[in-house]
């Protein structure tokens, strides 16, 4: 028997008639309908993640992955959204967060202790606490001396690499004004990021100047690969050379969308035939942004055609047993569509967010197992209701950690 992944997709696809109940196809928005049942079950979930508090608060978690620093950032996410005060204080639970981390090599957004730095000087600044924003800030930027140095073994990668503490500095400049992390400490990381990439590949014989191996592996996805440095890397490109746009990261692109399997969607690793993992973090979901990117950047049709085919693999094998979580779930796929319609204002793309947004809607009806960290952003509930507050506001959506 085939081991499968994901359910077969019963859901009705896009046509003018199977839209009707979700979107206003004269303003190409989700219909006030819809937009209503987004609201109460968003409540409804945020609800029952409060009522279960005291299962996550005492968690010695405190990442934004799976731990309170993460579900702090969704309480943030629904106050700001909705203009709802008593949400967007949580400055306490991230300053817990802040607090409970000791080593200097946890450096990333998602799992070290740059993210709850970056989240506690933004909430901070939010509420006019410059003190306590700058305080904040010092701590993230003396990250750099071990990010920036050579010899410190550190990876590249998102979950717990160079791209994670990018993203921290450029979070923090994008969410405070007069951005607070000075040019040259991020020109310093991107050139570090590339040259890394550039000594591994050299290494080998593929025909690409960038490539890198986490744990012996050359991973491709959004988490650990190559797809995800180039999404960050791409979001970060004020402050890349011209050089390095057209000579190292376009031609890695090209490399990577080459590896693609026949189905459209991406291995895991470089090498690997099996076409298995239709996840945000390993497979086609976080390669819809990267490409979508890549056409904003280089207007390049074939990569707005790759992101495409992307979404195709997600509607056809997204809907996971694994449950309705970020990081390997419906809602971190469903980031997919949305990403899609944001680029192309193709309200079929809309119509697909909604759809996986229902499926998510009935929270634990349809999977197989609970994920370990089953209330967290990245794996459980906390992320389900990250995306249904995006689906509110369809045009601003990013998904948490890896849209800037
Ligand atoms: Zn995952």
């Amino acid at each position: 028997m085939e081991d499968t992944r994901y359910y077969d997709n019963p859901l009705e696809d896009y046509s003018d008639f199977t839209s009707i109940p979700y979107i206003n196809r004269d303003t190409k928005e989700i219909n006030e309908y819809f937009k209503r049942a987004l609201s109460e079950s968003t409540k409804k979930l945020l609800y029952q993640l409060e009522e279960k508090k005291s299962h996550w608060i005492h968690d010695h978690d405190n990442s934004v992955y799976t731990g309170t620093a993460g579900i702090a950032y969704m309480f943030y996410h629904y106050g700001k959204c909705f203009n709802e005060p008593a949400y967007i204080r949580v400055a306490k639970l991230l300053g817990t967060s802040v607090s409970k981390f000791r080593g200097r090599r946890e450096i990333t957004f998602v799992t070290g202790i740059a993210g709850p730095l970056a989240l506690h000087a933004v909430v901070s600044h939010s509420e006019g606490n410059e003190k306590e924003s700058e305080n904040m800030i010092t701590r993230l930027k003396s990250l750099s001396s071990h990010v920036l140095d050579e010899r410190s073994e550190l990876s590249d990668e998102l979950l717990y690499g160079r791209i994670g503490y990018l993203f921290a500095l450029l979070f923090v400049n994008s969410h405070i004004s007069p951005p607070p992390v000075e040019d040259d400490i991020i020109k310093q990381v991107v050139t570090i990021t590339i040259k890394s990439g550039n000594i591994y590949a050299a290494s080998t014989k593929y025909k690409t100047p960038l490539m890198y191996a986490w744990h012996d592996s050359e991973y491709l996805g959004a988490a650990h690969g190559l797809g995800g440095i180039l999404y960050l890397l791409l979001q970060a490109r004020a402050y890349l050379t011209q050089s390095q746009l057209e000579n190292d990261i376009k031609p890695a692109l090209e490399f990577l969308q080459r590896l693609r399997y026949p189905t459209g969607n991406f291995p895991s690793s470089n090498g690997s035939t099996t076409d298995k993992l239709v996840h945000w973090c390993h497979g086609a979901p976080g390669m819809t942004m990267l490409f979508c990117l890549a056409y904003e950047v280089f207007k390049d049709e074939q990569y707005l055609n790759t992101a495409l085919q992307c979404g195709e693999v997600i509607w056809e094998r997204g809907l996971l047993k694994k449950g309705y979580g970020i990081c390997h779930g419906v809602a971190g796929n469903a980031y997919t569509f949305l990403c899609l319609f944001q680029h192309t204002k193709d309200v079929s793309h809309l119509y697909r967010a909604c759809k996986f947004a229902e499926w998510c809607m009935d929270f634990g009806t349809h999977m197989t197992t609970n994920p370990d960290r089953q209330f967290s952003l990245f794996e459980g509930l906390a992320g389900t209701i990250y995306f249904l507050i995006d689906m509110q506001n369809p045009l601003s959506a990013k998904l948490p950690a890896y849209t800037v």
